[in-house]
Order: C-alpha cells, then structure tokens, then sequence
C-alpha cells in the first residue's frame, strides 16, 4: 500500500510507504518487521514528521476502527484507537458525554490523541488527553499486547502518552468522557489593546471559565501593537446534544500555486477579525463546532498555503519571562517579515499529565503559522527556538519539522527514558533527527533490532 500519508503542514511531499494494520499486527505479533522500522499514523493532522517513517513503513490506523462500548454511568468508552474525535463525540453526544479534552481539530484519532497527549482549550481545567485515559493495549515488537495502566506496566504507561509512537502500537484504549449540560458554548469575547492587558486578564479568565484561547494580530504596530480578543465559554445549560456535522460547506478543491497567505492579505484578514470579534463582548450562545472547530469547516485549508506548505511554531514560555518574551517573538516575527495567519496565545494551567514526555508545563504557549519562504522562514524559526529555550521554555515537537537536536534535549532532557522504552521496531523521521542525532548511545535499540533482524 502506497499514499502520500501526509502530515498538516505538507513540506516534505512525496508517496509513503504505508501498510494495512492487520498484516503490522501479524507481523509484530510473531515478531517479525521490517528492519528500516514502523510507525503508526492517525490522521496526519500533527504538522511536521513526527508522524513519518519515510524510511521504513507507517501503519494506517484509521482501518476498520470502531467503537465497541461506552457505559454512560461512568463515562467510559471502549474503543479502537483508529477512531477519530469526530466519531466518537457524534456516538456520545446523545448520552450527554462529551471528549473530557480536545484540540482545536475534530478530525484526530484518538491514537494520534494519546501519542501526543493533545491538549485543549481547558488545560487550567483538565490538563492534557491523557490524563482521560484509563487504560490501553500497546503492542509491541516483542509480540505482546501490554495492558497499560497506572499501576499495571507503569513505565509503558507513561512513555506512550506523550511518546509521539515510539513505544508501539496502541491498539484498543478506554477514555473517560464528561458529563455536559450541552454540547453549545456559552461564549465571551473580551478585546484587549496589548498584550500588557491580555497577561492582566488571563489568569482570573482561567479561573472563571472551562475554556479560555486569545487570538493576537500578530501584524498590528504602533498603537495597536499585540491587540487580540480573548475568547472565554463555558457548556451551556440548554440540553442541546445534538452533534450534527455540518456539511464541510467550503473546500480549497485544489493547491494554489502560491501562498493566498501573505502580509497583505493577512494584515486585512486580521484587522477585520478584531473589528467584528471586539464587537461581540455580551456573552452568547456559540455551536461546539464553532467554538472548538473553525477551521474544521473549510475542508483542506492548509492548501491556502500553496504548494511549498507551512511551519508552525508553538512554543511554551515559562510565566516569569512571557511578558516581555512573547511580546519579543511577536516583534521578531513581524521584522523578518513573515505574517502568521493563525497567532493563538493560551495559559497553561499546573494539572501534571502522567505521560513522562507531554508537551504542556505552566506557562504561556504561543502558536504561529507560517507559509514556507525557505531560507527566510528558517532563520526565523531558529531565532523563536533560541528565544524559547533562552527563556527555560521548549518547543512543541508534534508541531516541528525543523528545530535542532540541541534545542530538543534543552526543552525535553527525559528523552533518554523514552528513548529506553522506545520500541526497537519503531521510530520516527523527528525521532532520527533529533534524539538519535544526540549520540550514539541513543540509537542503540534500533541498532540491536537491526542485529536481531540482519
Ligand atoms: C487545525 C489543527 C488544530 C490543532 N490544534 C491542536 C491543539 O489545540 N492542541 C494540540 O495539542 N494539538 C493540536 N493539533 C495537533 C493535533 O491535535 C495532533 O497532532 C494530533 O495528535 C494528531 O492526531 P492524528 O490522529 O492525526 O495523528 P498523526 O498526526 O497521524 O500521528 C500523531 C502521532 O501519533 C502516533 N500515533 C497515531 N496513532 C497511533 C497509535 N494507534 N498507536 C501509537 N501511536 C500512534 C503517530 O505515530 C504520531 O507520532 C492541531 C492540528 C490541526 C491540524
């Protein structure tokens, strides 16, 4: 089986090998893989090569995955880890359930979800995906499926939430749902003029609400200088469960030849945006598409990049530095003149993941996208890494296709205790180019599985 299995921020395009999930389960059940290593792939929504194997082969989770129980007086659901958040929130919905934690796309798995233990807009609240789970089944190279808990096989556990697939394939996992009043939002929209104000306001909007996001004009100067909307919601109690997708209404049928994102049409975009959204400050009722999903309704938006894809950068700045580091990076950004369509700034809360390499910490993480302009963008990219690790911050690697092994182990030392838990059968692209580009001592399972297997 070939496909371009591509990853959201499409810079490296080209056909993948990909191999159905029951011949990898076989193959790993009798211990028997391929040498050049395997990796599970979800839906490809992570934006970088954390989920490739360009090398080797990738195992294509979405097959034949399906829900097999849920006891709505507990809230827990049984289920494959092909099944994607959309699916499994459109079967939930009706007992009144909704994901305990979700990103900012519906269209992951829920495999995807536990690998990179995803986080939402309720991170205060609730802490990342992983916290949810109960339990799963990992397997692994040696042929056996692992019941992975807290308490039973601990250290598996904690390495695969968080371990962006590299201790195995999840199979099977049961997540706890929440209890909601209803499935809308209950939205508040407060402007605010700079970011002196947005930092002024986030931590009691933490507090108050269950969801809390800002979106920053990245290119205001002058007086508007870090102007945004902070966008505050909590479930509404009007009962309504009803998940309906909406018809994608709009779609990118094709790629553009050029990027349609630029400074210009940016700095319009923006400046609209903050003028309707400012407006919108009395609080309403908002459809949990909407609130969560925005860019779920325009099917393939990232084609709007053109060909040559996009970087994200996501980055978490520690909270004594974010006042004037965030600030910086904003200005950085600006004077290399690169424009960031989507500039999301968000406070994360202190509830710990049990997974040993999750991305969140306490602090402020800021995501900006880019469109590739090359050497440009690259320059760009390294100096926010720079001013992130110099800040004791890190840089989100499910979101990476580019930052160095240095600036990697600065923000993750624990990848060592990963990398001894790591499957010898799997690796990934971001694996080999960061961890095992480290040392030599870090590509010693791969090497052994090799040896095993010459
Ligand atoms: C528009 C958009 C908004 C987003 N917003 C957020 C956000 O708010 N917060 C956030 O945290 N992320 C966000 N993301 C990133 C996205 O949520 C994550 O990258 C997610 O993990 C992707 O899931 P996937 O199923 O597509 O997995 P993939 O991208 O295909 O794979 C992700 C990782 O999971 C591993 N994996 C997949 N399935 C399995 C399995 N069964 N067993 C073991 N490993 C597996 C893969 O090997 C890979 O390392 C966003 C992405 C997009 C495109």
């Amino acid at each position: 089986m070939s496909g371009t299995f591509e990853s959201f921020g499409r810079i490296r395009r080209h056909k993948r090998r990909g191999v159905d999930p029951n011949s990898a389960m076989e193959a790993l059940r009798v211990g028997r893989c391929e040498p050049a290593g395997l990796l599970a792939f979800g839906n490809g929504r992570s934006y970088g090569d954390s989920c490739h194997n360009d090398a080797g082969s990738l195992i294509a989770m979405q097959r034949g995955a399906q829900i097999h129980a849920f006891d709505p007086t507990t809230g827990i659901v049984d289920a494959d880890a092909g099944v994607t958040l959309a699916e499994l929130i459109e079967y939930a919905a009706p007992y009144g359930f909704f994901a305990p934690v979700t990103p900012g796309t519906r269209f992951v798995t829920l495999g995807g979800a536990v690998a990179n233990d995803v986080h939402g807009k309720n991170h205060h609240k609730r802490g990342t995906f992983g916290c949810h789970v109960e339990s799963f089944e990992l397997l692994r190279s040696d042929g056996k499926t692992h019941h992975c808990t807290v308490t039973q096989n601990p250290h598996l556990y904690a390495a695969t939430i968080g371990g962006m697939g590299l201790t195995g394939v999840i199979l099977r996992l049961r997540l706890k749902l929440t209890k909601v009043s209803s499935l809308d939002i209950e939205q508040r929209v407060t402007p605010f003029a700079n970011l002196s104000e947005y930092f002024d306001l986030a931590e009691a909007a933490d507090e108050e609400n269950e969801f809390a996001v800002a979106w920053v004009d990245q290119l205001a100067t002058g007086r508007f200088e870090g102007r945004g909307v902070l966008m505050t919601g909590n479930h509404a109690d009007n009962g309504n469960f009803s998940a309906k997708r909406s018809r994608l209404p709009l779609r990118v049928p094709f790629d553009l030849p050029f990027s349609a994102l630029n400074r210009t049409t940016l700095g319009l975009f923006n400046s609209a945006y903050f003028n309707v959204n400012k407006r919108k400050t009395a609080p309403h009722l908002t459809n949990y598409q909407s609130f969560f999903y925005p860019l779920d309704s325009i099917e393939h938006w990232n084609r709007l990049y053109g060909p040559a894809g996009l970087y994200q950068h996501q980055c978490i700045i520690p909270s004594d530095a974010a006042r004037s580091v965030i600030p910086a990076m904003l200005a950085a950004s600006r004077d290399a003149g690169h424009a960031s369509f989507l500039t999301v700034l968000k406070r994360f809360g202190h509830v710990r993941s049990p997974g040993l390499m999750s991305f969140p910490q306490p602090g402020y993480t800021l995501t900006m996208d880019f469109p590739n302009q090359g050497e440009a963008t690259l320059r760009l990219l390294d100096r926010l890494d720079r001013m992130t690790v110099d800040a004791g911050g890190r840089i989100n690697p499910y979101k990476d296709q580019r930052m160095s092994p240095a600036a990697f182990e600065a923000g993750f030392p624990e990848w060592r205790q990963l990398e001894r838990l790591r499957d010898p059968a799997f690796v990934s692209d971001f694996w080999r180019r960061t961890a095992l580009a480290l040392g030599a001592d870090a590509a010693a399972p791969m090497a052994q599985y090799a040896r095993g297997h010459a």
